[in-house]
């Protein structure tokens, strides 16, 4: 069966995936900075923990080391933080913004990284990133949210270059938008639930294509535009 690395993977999307991969037989590295988590330690399945602060930048290296040799099928970037509140004008603070650039594209872009060899060694050589549709610059009518969308338009810009610098070790790269979904992060207000927006974006990940590589999509399927 295939194997997935997935970060974040204690609350929120994460852990939906982690039940999701490992409910359909994967074995799954289910990096977290709380991987003792209850609700992550009753998922059923081959799931391996890892304590994985996503901006340790040692850390990454040291589990890629430690994972030497292991094929990794489908490696999800899914750690994330929204940063302040509200982070409109008024209220830009430099350290949110760093803070935010670290979590939400470095951190990403250094896992990938750190996992080109096992990827490319492995069978399906996806590696996916959970970013937004409000890091789209083309769609932005909205405003506001400085340091979150900017965040993640810089991921999608490093996804992107990803994508043309692992085409020729056949990895296919792309970043999936997941709705707005009732976690911690988008409230329970939100219309869609993470089992819903989970099951829509993994028929997404098992439908990709090698030419699908650097593009941007809805969690439905819909192509979104950068
Ligand atoms: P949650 O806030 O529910 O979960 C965020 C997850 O990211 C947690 O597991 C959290 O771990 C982890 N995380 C944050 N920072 C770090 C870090 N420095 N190191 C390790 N883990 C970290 O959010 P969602 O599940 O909703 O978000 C998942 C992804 O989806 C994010 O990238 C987010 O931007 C994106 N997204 C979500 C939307 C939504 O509506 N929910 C909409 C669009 C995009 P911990 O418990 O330790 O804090």
């Amino acid at each position: 069966m295939p194997t997935l690395l997935i970060t974040g993977a204690n609350r929120g999307l994460g852990l939906e995936f982690v039940k999701h991969y490992a409910g359909a037989g994967w074995r799954v590295h289910a990096c977290a900075r709380q991987p003792e988590a209850p609700e992550l330690t009753a998922v059923a399945g081959d799931v391996r923990r890892h304590k994985l602060e996503a901006t340790d930048w040692g850390g990454i290296a040291a589990l890629a080391q430690s994972l030497r040799g292991e094929a990794i099928d489908l490696l999800l970037a899914n750690a994330g933080i929204a940063g302040q509140a509200a982070g409109d004008l008024g209220t830009i603070d430099p350290d949110v913004w760093a803070q935010t650039f670290l979590t939400n594209a470095l951190a990403p872009v250094k896992l990938a990284e750190a996992f080109v060899e096992h990827v490319a060694s492995s069978k399906l050589r996806l590696m996916i990133a959970i970013t937004s549709r409000l890091g789209s610059i083309s769609l932005n009518d909205g405003g506001g949210r400085y340091a979150y969308n900017a965040s993640k338009s810089a991921l999608n810009m490093g996804w992107k270059s990803l994508s043309v610098d692992l085409k020729g070790r056949g990895i296919t790269c792309v970043v999936l938008h997941p709705g707005w979904v009732s976690t911690d992060m988008g409230g329970a207000q939100a219309p869609v639930t993470p089992p819903q927006s989970v099951a829509s974006m993994t028929k997404v990940i098992a439908g990709l294509k090698a030419a699908d590589s650097g593009r941007f999509f809805n969690f439905d399927g819909e192509a979104l535009t950068y």
